[in-house]
């Protein structure tokens, strides 16, 4: 008998494997005709500035609706993506449709927005991202302090050279660079006096108990006052509630993003709230 469940036990856990793995192949598959299908597109998550309730920037971020498996979200697909590689093609045209959006605005003359996408360390470490980043800005005609790339922690963990040789290339053509989800890789703090880093994402995993838990409070008061020191701007993510919003802004956090401003919007939407003037300062005017 023992051996009998033993085996069915095997099998069952096989199942179980073989299941995931044609849901997975199945997903894969289904994401390397993403793009061609135009299956994919962005939206746009607006950051504000704390003390002026401006909007300063905007987040892409990946959309995904496919006729059968429906809208899939990030958390899902993206490290399907990464596993399989699609990412570097995928986060190419990411790029793009980033820049050209950035084109489009700042035709409507918004141009003091910041349109951040983010970066997969295989992108970051597998292709020529400075040279895409470069033509990119080129054939889209935006300056490059409207595009912002945002790199994850563990990036700046191997090949450290390498790493900062890339992210100092791309400083020189005047993009920004953040750090995503800060606090939640393993980062050294000496890192980050030697890479060319313009501001730091608190995860919003320390923001979501930052009224209620002192350990989360501590944590995100630190990072604030590391940015301070080191002169980089903190965001935080994730902030949905009034009381998260209180703490960031008594402790001087520079500026927010999360549900309680706006949730992740078509790019037209981001157009009417700029020229609603609805987000209070904004420069919405050409020079
Ligand atoms: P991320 O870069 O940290 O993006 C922030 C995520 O937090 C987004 O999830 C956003 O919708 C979500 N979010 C924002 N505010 C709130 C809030 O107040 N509450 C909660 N609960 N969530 C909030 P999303 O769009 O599902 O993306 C998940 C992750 O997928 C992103 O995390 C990023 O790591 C990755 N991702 C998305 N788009 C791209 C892309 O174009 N390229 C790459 N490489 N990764 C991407
Ligand atoms: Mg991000
Ligand atoms: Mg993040
Ligand atoms: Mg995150």
């Amino acid at each position: 008998h023992a051996k009998d469940s033993g085996r069915n036990a095997f099998r069952f856990f096989t199942e179980a494997m073989n299941l995931s793995a044609i849901d997975r192949l199945r997903m894969e598959n289904a994401l390397r005709q993403a793009l061609e299908f135009g299956e994919l597109s962005l939206h746009y998550q607006p950051q504000v500035e704390l003390t002026t309730t401006r909007l300063l920037g905007v987040e892409a971020l990946l959309r995904w609706s496919n006729p059968v498996l429906g809208n899939v979200s990030p958390a899902r697909f993206i490290p399907v993506a990464e596993e399989s590689g699609l990412i570097v093609p995928i986060g190419e045209w990411v790029l793009g449709e980033a820049c050209a959006q950035a084109r489009r605005w700042r035709d409507e003359g918004i141009d003091t927005l910041t349109v951040a996408v983010n970066i997969s360390a295989l992108q970051f470490r597998r292709t020529d991202i400075v040279g895409k980043v470069r033509a990119a800005l080129d054939r889209h005609g935006i300056p490059p302090g409207m595009l912002e790339l945002e790199l994850t922690e563990s990036l700046l963990m191997h090949n450290a050279e390498e790493v900062l040789r890339t992210m100092n290339d791309l400083k020189a053509l005047g993009v920004k660079l953040s750090i995503d989800d800060f606090g939640t890789g393993y980062s050294s703090l000496s890192y980050l006096k030697r890479f060319p880093v313009d501001r730091l994402k608190i995860d919003r995993s320390f923001v979501n108990d930052v009224a209620d838990d002192p350990d989360d409070a501590a944590i995100v008061r630190a990072i604030v006052q590391l940015g301070r020191s080191l002169k980089l701007d903190v965001i935080a993510e994730g902030v949905e509630t009034p009381s998260q919003l209180d703490f960031l802004t008594m402790e001087g956090c520079h500026s927010a993003q999360g549900f309680y401003f706006a949730r992740p919007m078509p790019a037209a939407e981001v157009s009417t709230l700029l020229h609603a003037g609805i987000v209070a300062g904004g420069t919405q005017h050409a020079a």
